[in-house]
């Protein structure tokens, strides 16, 4: 069956391992939400909303800046029915571009307030994602972020991600600056979430210098790297990288939106794939950055060299990198060669003998 590249790419079977349900509402349900709980926006209506929160919009390019469009965005998660349909509506936004593994993030401390307690959002968004994989063909899991600037709250959502272990949560980050706050300080933090075998992701090299990846790494053991921008100045880290199959969580447009990447021609994920890392493909913020994973594998095709058989790989990358049980993800990369091998030419499927 021959598909042109968008059609092809659309109906991929994709993971969006990186992806923080706060800058992935739709700008329809920021809007709807804000107008039912009273919120104060700072426009009423979709395209002033987005002149905000869609960051190609805004003037400045600084992942401080970032996390400010984000902030508006997050400011209408306010109630339990809100955290269930932002997380339902992501499912739906995935499901509709054929992501068949969701990896939803979301720092919880960020949102208690009297009235509404840790547990009620945690609940409320494990129930739009298990809602949302109970209707649609997807997997979703739930990434419990800690906040940078604050390890007694980092200490407080590490338990919690741990009290959710095996139903639903199925990892822990650290988000939000980075510069200043290296991931020593949060080795004690996140004892409970090693003690406990559940994975470790760390946004890491996204605005700091590869010694925030080694920290990652040394200090909370991750298996997973958020961004790892800075990887590039470093062949010893990427060789290490390469050599531990830790998986790289590249998101190409936030790189660009947030200045930690200066033009598309220049991002490290053209070397990280040459150079053998797993590395795998996603959005980051869906909202703010104006993306879809099918979008940011056509601008690997348009704008770094990429071809459907480096697609294929990053994709399988995705699945070998997800946070879930092995024997599943060897059913999904099962399915997805028999659907590569119907879609691509022999000489397309490159055989990837990497574990
Ligand atoms: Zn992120």
């Amino acid at each position: 069956m021959a598909l042109d590249i968008p059609d092809w790419l659309h109906h991929m079977p994709k993971t969006d391992l990186h992806c923080h349900l706060g800058g992935s509402i739709r700008p329809q349900t920021i809007l709807e939400l804000a107008s039912q709980n009273g919120i104060k926006l700072p426009a009423d209506n979709i395209d002033g909303l987005r002149q905000h929160i869609v960051y190609k919009n805004r003037p400045r390019k600084s992942l401080a800046d970032y996390l400010d469009a984000i902030k508006i965005c997050e400011s209408v998660l306010t109630t339990p029915d809100a955290f269930y349909r932002a997380a339902y509506e992501l499912c739906q936004d995935a499901a509709a571009e054929n992501v068949e593994i969701l990896e939803v993030r979301f720092g919880p401390t960020n949102y208690e307030r009297p009235g509404l307690p840790l547990y009620t959002i945690m609940e409320s968004v494990l129930a739009g994602l298990e809602a949302g994989s109970r209707d649609y063909p997807l997997h979703t899991g739930l990434i419990v972020c800690g906040i940078r600037t604050d390890i007694q709250k980092t200490a407080e959502a590490a338990e919690l991600a741990v009290n959710y272990q095996g139903s639903g949560v199925v990892g822990f980050d650290i988000a939000g600056k980075e510069n200043g706050y290296r991931p020593h300080l949060f080795e004690k933090a996140v004892k409970p979430v090693l003690h406990n075998f559940l994975p470790i992701t760390v946004h890491a090299g996204e605005e700091d210098s590869v010694a925030s990846i080694a920290e990652a790494l040394i200090y909370l053991n991750a298996r997973r790297i958020g961004h790892g921008v800075s990887l590039r100045e470093s062949p010893k880290a990427l060789e290490y990288m390469d050599n531990a199959r830790i998986a790289i969580e590249s998101c190409i447009t936030s790189n660009i939106d947030t200045g930690s990447v200066q033009t598309l021609s220049t991002h490290p994920i053209r070397t990280y794939y040459q150079d053998g890392l797993r590395v795998c493909i996603n959005t980051d913020n869906r909202t703010i950055s104006d993306t879809t994973v099918t979008k940011e594998y056509m601008l690997l095709i348009e704008h770094l060299g990429f071809q459907q058989k480096d697609i294929y790989t990053l994709a399988k990358h995705g699945i070998k990198a997800a946070f879930m049980e092995s024997k599943r993800q060897r059913s999904l990369l099962n399915t997805f060669d028999t659907w590569a091998r119907a879609t691509l030419e022999p000489e397309q499927l490159e055989r990837d003998n990497r574990l």
